[in-house]
Formats: C-alpha cells, structure tokens, sequence
C-alpha cells in the first residue's frame, strides 16, 4: 500500500512496511505472547508510522482473545443529555452553548422522565447521562435527574456524570468528591462514564478544555468511585494538538490507576471530531483522524493496557465501518443502540443516531465473531423483545 505525508505532527502514515523481522517488533511480540507488560517505549515504538499496523493489529488480537475469546459485545442503551449549556465551554466542544443562544436547551423533568421510560419500555438495559454544567443548577437539579429516573425507570441502569460533572457538584455542594459520590449513589447511580479524561498532559488540557478538571482530579474522581463500588470507563480524546507521548503517558496513567483499584472495565478511545469547535478554528490544520489513525489507537491501547478487560470500538466516535474493523485490531465492544446521542453528531460525526440490534448482531457476525448482549457491568443478557434478563455464567 503506498503511504502518504503526515499533515500533521502526530498524523500516522499508512506505509504498511513488515515488521515482522525487526528485533523491536520481535521483542515487544515475545512480550505480548508470554503475557509480559508493555513499556511506554513499547507503545511509542508501535505508533510509529513505519510499523506495519497490520501486524500491530495481529498482536492486539492475541490479547483481545485472551482476554475475551470470540465474544464481542454490544449493549442496548440510550443517551440523555439533560442540558447543552454550559460554563466551560471547552475548545474541543461542538454541543456546548451559552445561556440564550439560539441552540441552548435545558430539558424539564417531564421530558427527562419520558425519555427514561421510553428507553425502559423499548428494552435498554442503560441510560448514559452527561451534559453541560449549567451556571444557574444547583446539585440538586442533577440530584433529582437520578431520583426520577431511578424511580420512574426501574431496572435501568444509570451510568451518569463524567468525572468533570463530579468535581463541579463538589465545588456547587461544598461536599467532598466522597461524599457527593455517596450522596449520588443513594439517589440511584450505578456507575460513572469515562468522558472529561481528554488528554491528561497539562499543556494539551490548557489548549482544549482550560477550564476542566485537570488529570489528577479525574483520577481522584474515579479512584474514589472504584472505592465506593462503582465500576467506570476511561476515555482518551485524540487527534487534535496532542502528541504521540502525550497519548502514551494517558494511557500509562490510567494502568498505573487500573493496577491500584481495578475498578475500570473498559477503555475508549474517542477521535476528536473537529467540525464546529473552536479549538480547530484556532487550528486550521486539524483534519478528522483517518481510519489507519484509529484502528492504530485502539491496537496500541488493547497492546498497552494489559490490566483493562475491555476496549469499546466506540462506532458514534470511529464511525461504523472502522468500529467494525476494530474488532481484529484489539477491540472486543461495539458499545450499544445508542439512542438520541447530541454530542459527537453536534460534533460533525456522520454515523448513524441509532443502530438496531440486528445491525449490531450482524456486524459483528460479518467478521466472525460471537455477538454477546451485555449489561453495563458486562454481564450477558438474553432478550425476548423489550423484555430482558441476566444470564448468570455458571
Ligand atoms: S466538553 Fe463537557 S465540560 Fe466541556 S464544554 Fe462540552 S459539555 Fe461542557
């Protein structure tokens, strides 16, 4: 395959040179083959562009089906953004909006409660909850969001609130990360999504989300989750100003707390969508990662984080082709339906609002896998329609 110029200081090229019978590839194979942990040299070393992705992906493989066999997920779920506004108004957002701008919507309990329980009635097992923190709400507001919705939508399970959203009702409430954590679990959360980790390097954070939680925080803030019981997801949003090591030291980062709490199941790697932010109108050069970009980054990830059982191949995020080819490059999970998902569409991503479940299936039939329902704790689910249940493995 003829390879191309990066346009871009971390841009991979697609030269698909053997590695086959370089001693850096043989070594760092001997390592994955005998169950050994990879170094950052390691990772860096397989984002380079020279290095054949194909025996990259050849080496995740092995791990994905170690880790997972021939099963690969996929859950029925929807999305619920309560409110698009937002005080922070990060460079790397295209869904967050001032107070008054045309597009600024906040939703009223009523149409909280009837997207739940629509989401209940139509079978998903989860609701996804983030959004943008609003100036006027209070702890309270985004309190009664998981009250109502574990009230009216039982059974259904809330995973809500990055790690930003966290840290913001920690300043609102003058409580402890711990003791809104607790508070939220009384009210009926039952584990936290992996949005807000970005990047973790201060200086890419100082650029794309100034405002945010810096990384300790965002580890602090699932640390404390992970003690409480709470299982989360970690992200990496990459492909706009940060650099390969930058991307390494994330992904580090999130082993060393993976080693300490064990508390993450799965890791996603999100690709920046540039389309209306304000971030890649400050940085013209920024183009949409391309399809070799990706399927290397969810490689090295499944190379590189040994300790995580899982990596989502986040189809809203890769779009659905690439998600779908990520399944042989270290992948094991499609994520879900996804119902009513704003922010990455807001963001320019053209892939489909909502896959079915027979779409999902037969994606990934289509490369010879096992798909597997799960729950969001990865537990199998059989189905018989809307009606769903647990299957105890026994
Ligand atoms: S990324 Fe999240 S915190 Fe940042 S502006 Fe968008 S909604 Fe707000």
């Amino acid at each position: 395959m003829k390879g191309y110029a990066p346009r871009h200081r971390n841009r991979q090229t697609s030269i698909m040179k053997p590695a086959d019978h370089d001693p850096t590839f043989e070594q760092i194979r001997q390592k994955v083959e005998a169950g050994r942990r990879l170094s950052p040299e390691d990772g860096l070393w397989l984002y380079r562009p020279e290095v054949d992705l194909h025996a990259v992906g050849e080496l995740a493989d092995i791990v994905r089906q170690r880790k997972n066999g021939n099963r690969a997920y996929y859950n029925v779920n929807s999305h619920l953004n309560p409110t698009n506004v937002c005080i922070y108004r990060c460079g790397l957002c295209a869904f967050s909006c001032d107070p008054g701008d045309s597009g600024a919507y906040v939703m009223t309990d009523d149409e909280i409660v009837a997207l739940g329980c629509k989401a209940a009635d139509e079978g998903c097992t989860e609701l996804h909850i983030v959004g943008g923190l609003h100036p006027d709400k209070t702890f309270d507001w985004y309190r009664s969001i998981i009250q109502m919705l574990h009230k009216s939508c039982a059974g259904l399970h809330l995973k809500a609130f990055t790690a930003a959203e966290i840290a913001r009702f920690s300043e609102l409430s003058g409580l402890s990360i711990r003791a809104v954590l607790e508070t939220l679990i009384d009210d009926g959360l039952n584990s936290l999504p992996g949005g807000g980790a970005e990047i973790f390097s201060p200086n890419v954070r100082e650029q794309i989300c100034p405002l945010k939680v810096d990384a300790e925080t965002w580890l602090e803030v699932h640390r404390t989750a992970h003690s409480l019981g709470l299982r989360s997801n970690a992200t990496m949003l990459y492909g706009h100003v940060e650099t390969l090591e930058d991307r390494i030291d994330h992904i580090v980062r999130l082993r060393e707390l993976q080693d300490e709490t064990a508390g993450f199941q799965a890791f996603i790697p999100l690709a920046f969508h540039p389309r209306d932010t304000a971030l890649a109108a400050g940085h013209p050069h920024i183009e949409k990662s391309t399809g070799i970009e990706n399927l290397r980054t969810v490689a090295v990830s499944r190379l590189m984080l040994d300790n995580f059982d899982h990596i989502k191949a986040y189809w809203i995020s890769l779009g659905v082709g690439i998600a779908q080819a990520a399944l042989a490059y270290g992948a094991d999970d499609l994520d879900g339906t996804v119902g009513q998902e704003e922010i990455h569409h807001t963001a320019g991503s053209t892939s489909p609002e909502i896959l079915t479940i027979e779409t999902l299936r037969h994606l990934i039939e289509e490369t010879g896998r096992e798909p597997v329902e799960r729950d969001t704790l990865y537990r199998p689910v059989k189905r018989d329609g809307a009606d769903w249940w647990v299957v105890v493995e026994g």
